[in-house]
């Protein structure tokens, strides 16, 4: 199926937004689970920057997609979290490298509160689209890494997103890192960490990128009216 995919805006706050209410998916998850490189696999061409120096983006990116006779819709490609500390998706705590940091207190120091800052006013305006009158059908996919199931910080990032108003989902990343047995287990685990299904994909392989697909048309219209 023919997928393209253009660059629209990358917005810094509300008034940067785009208003032409299309459906609208956007991504969050740690620095470093592999947003990039899945937006890029899923649109099948370099669109997004994979990260250098992890959460160094503050802005959220706008892509605008259309597969095969599908309605077109945006991918929202949002920063990472796990950089800032005490950032949004409010509470959850911030770590850059998977479970090394997490539940561990960092010093905090004036830059790192500044980009904690501008990181929760940009996730805040953003999520301020979910249901509101000025934006298209919103929904949500919380990227985790399938080789960490259970993480505090995505638990937190999932119970926060489970209180807004978007169609919401969970979806476990690089796959192709495990072997069998822990493809069994982390899958069982990540089922019953997040009390939904999760999928495994992998932008390697393009493994299950065509169910991811399947669910990403759908998951605006899951959100609540
Ligand atoms: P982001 O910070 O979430 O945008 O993460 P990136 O997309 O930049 O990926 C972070 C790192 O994980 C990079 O080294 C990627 O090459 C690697 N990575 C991302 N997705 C996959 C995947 O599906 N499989 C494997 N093996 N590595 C991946």
């Amino acid at each position: 199926m023919i997928v393209t995919a253009e660059f629209v805006t990358s917005a810094t706050g509300a008034r940067d937004f785009p208003r032409d209410r299309l459906p609208e998916v956007a991504l969050v998850g740690r620095s470093n689970v592999g947003k990039s490189r899945l937006i890029n696999a899923l649109v099948r061409r370099k669109l997004a920057r994979t990260s250098v120096a992890p959460g160094k983006t503050r802005l959220a990116n706008f892509y605008r997609v259309q597969r095969g006779a599908e309605p077109a819709l945006y991918l929202v490609d949002l920063p990472g979290y796990g950089y800032a500390r005490a950032a949004g998706p409010r509470g959850a705590q911030r770590d850059s490298e998977g479970q090394r940091n997490v539940g561990r207190d960092e010093p905090s120091s004036k830059r790192r509160d500044d980009a904690a800052l501008e990181f929760s006013r940009l996730t805040d305006a953003y999520f301020g689209r979910c249901g509101a009158n000025t934006a298209g059908p919103v929904g949500v996919l919380l990227l985790v890494d399938a080789r960490h199931p259970g993480l505090e910080s995505d638990l937190e990032a999932w119970t926060w997103l489970k209180s807004q108003p978007c169609g919401r989902a969970v979806v476990g990343t690089k796959v192709d890192k495990l072997t069998r047995a822990e493809r069994a287990r982390h899958a069982r685990e990540l089922d019953s960490s997040f009390d939904v299904h999760v999928p495994l994909v992998s932008a390697d392989t393009g493994e299950g990128l065509e169910e991811l697909w399947k669910l990403i048309v759908t998951l605006p219209k899951q959100t609540a009216a």
